[in-house]
């Protein structure tokens, strides 16, 4: 198994290499050169196995030779055994045909936890065997950096550094990148936006002498190993409902297209998916692209669900690749006018786009509103992420084929508007229930890519 680059200049590599550089050197992202298919015995004969098995079963074809399969069953069982919920993503019904896939019951509460838990388990397996340890750098609007703690805190091979912006995440995501106690965790606090954090984080991959010295890594959506461990959850849910004698549909809040585009790799691999729903907030690239084909971007309007709040979305490339007949280059056009502000999507390519993608925006007052009534008519009280799918979800479900919404983060996660919808406060599940207690540890840090690779710098040293 190879994987290419969708700009079609860097060479192809193993499923180790991909997961180990994360961006390819041309600036594209990698993607399986053939997408493995299940047949539809494969499918039926997943019924009633743990997530763990599924899990096996649906990636080991990616993986190819990087691990043998008794490894690659103990990393998957490590990563998942710290989850609240022995179905590890249950399903739960909201509405007749419409279910809700609750994948919030990881160690930091939002879906982030089945990626990374996983690929903080691959990392070290594969570093400690090429005798490597690397500087994982991250940016974070809140989730992807407690994800990322989490699954890397304690771990040998790996120091992780968290950016966040000081002051502007709520106060759960930062206690839980704050609290770990382990000495290859830290958790910076940046003077500005997220947009500094990230910009920051660009200028360190692209100073090659600090990139090399350190030997960055990179952990963000785009890295293939996060978009493969989401592909099971969509094997595990439909098979759930009947697939592959049955069809299903799903609806995904999405940002930055990682999590939507996991199903588009399920579809693509024979799993029977009828119809694939995006969904935004006020932060609409992607339902605006698909509704008119101009990719433009405008500002960033913060939201409720801030884990969506994106100006340019940066998995939308992969699609693109596969809509553009697999052209790298034209690829490669699209993403220089992205430079400029935009580009319009060909007619051709928006068609096959279509295929695959239908969309929906909601806005401030519709996801509070649908909190509220999620609570008062299904039983069942949301995080904004998750309310935004279910708006959507409504808006496109059938009665033919079941709907199941992706439900992204616990509500607890964003209790303040939660209580704003609804008037309850959720409180923290049980075993994360001393957040509040644990002491924190964080570094303020200067908007300076010089002051903050020497304190990197010296960090690694010790
Ligand atoms: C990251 C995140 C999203 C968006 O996921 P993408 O992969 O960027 O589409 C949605 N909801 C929550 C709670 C998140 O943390």
């Amino acid at each position: 198994m190879r994987y290419i680059s969708t700009r079609g200049k860097a060479p192809a590599l193993s499923f180790e290499e991909a997961m180990l550089s994360g961006l390819a050197r041309d600036g594209g992202l990698y993607v399986p050169e053939t997408v493995p298919t299940m047949s539809e015995a494969e499918i039926r004969a997943l019924r009633g196995l743990s997530y763990e098995e599924v899990a096996f079963r649906v990636m080991r074809p990616f993986v190819g030779d990087t691990f043998t399969d008794e490894t690659f069953g103990d990393l998957i069982a490590k990563a998942y055994a710290g989850f609240g919920h022995a179905a590890r993503a249950p399903l739960v019904q909201l509405a007749p045909n419409h279910f809700l896939l609750e994948l919030f019951h990881g160690p930091t509460l939002a879906f982030k936890d089945f990626a990374m838990q996983l690929i903080g388990q691959l990392f070290e397996e594969a570093l400690t065997r090429r005798g490597e340890r690397v500087t994982i750098v991250g940016a974070t609007s809140g989730d992807t950096g407690s994800a990322a703690i989490e699954a890397f805190k304690g771990l040998d091979a790996v120091d992780v550094f968290i950016l966040f912006p000081h002051g502007r995440v709520s106060e759960v995501q930062r206690r839980q990148m704050t609290t770990p106690t382990e000495d290859n965790v830290h958790a910076l606090a940046i003077d500005g936006h997220f947009d500094d954090a990230q910009a920051r984080l660009k200028d360190m991959f692209n100073d090659f002498t600090f990139r090399d010295d350190v030997r960055l890594a990179g952990v963000n959506s785009i890295n293939w190993a996060r978009v493969l461990a989401q592909v099971v959850y969509y094997f595990s849910s439909a098979v759930s409902l009947g697939a592959p004698d049955r069809k299903v549909s799903f609806t995904v809040p999405t940002g930055n297209f990682g999590d939507i585009f996991a199903g588009y790799i399920a579809k693509k691999m024979g799993l029977p998916i009828d119809r694939l729903v995006v969904a935004t907030n006020q932060n609409d690239i992607l339902h605006r692209c698909l509704s008119s084909g101009a990719y433009k971007t405008s500002e960033v309007h913060p939201s409720i669900s801030p884990s969506m709040d994106i100006q340019v979305s940066s998995n939308f490339e992969r699609a693109l690749f596969d809509a553009y007949g697999r052209d790298g280059n034209a690829v490669g056009q699209l993403m220089d006018e992205l430079k400029a502000g935009g580009f319009n999507v060909s007619q051709g390519a928006l068609q096959a786009l279509r295929e695959h993608f239908e969309s929906g925006r909601v806005s401030e007052d519709e996801t509070l509103a649908t909190i509220r009534q999620a609570k008062a008519t299904m039983g069942e009280l949301l995080c904004p992420h998750s309310a935004v799918g279910v708006k959507v979800a409504e808006d496109h479900r059938s009665t033919e084929v079941p709907m199941i919404t992706l439900a992204t983060a616990h509500p607890a996660k964003f209790p303040d508007a939660v209580e704003k919808a609804s008037g309850i406060r959720p409180p923290l599940p049980a075993r994360m229930a001393d957040l509040f207690d644990r002491p924190e540890r964080m570094t303020r840090v200067p908007n300076d890519l010089g002051a903050l690779e020497t304190l990197i710098r010296e960090r690694i040293a010790k």
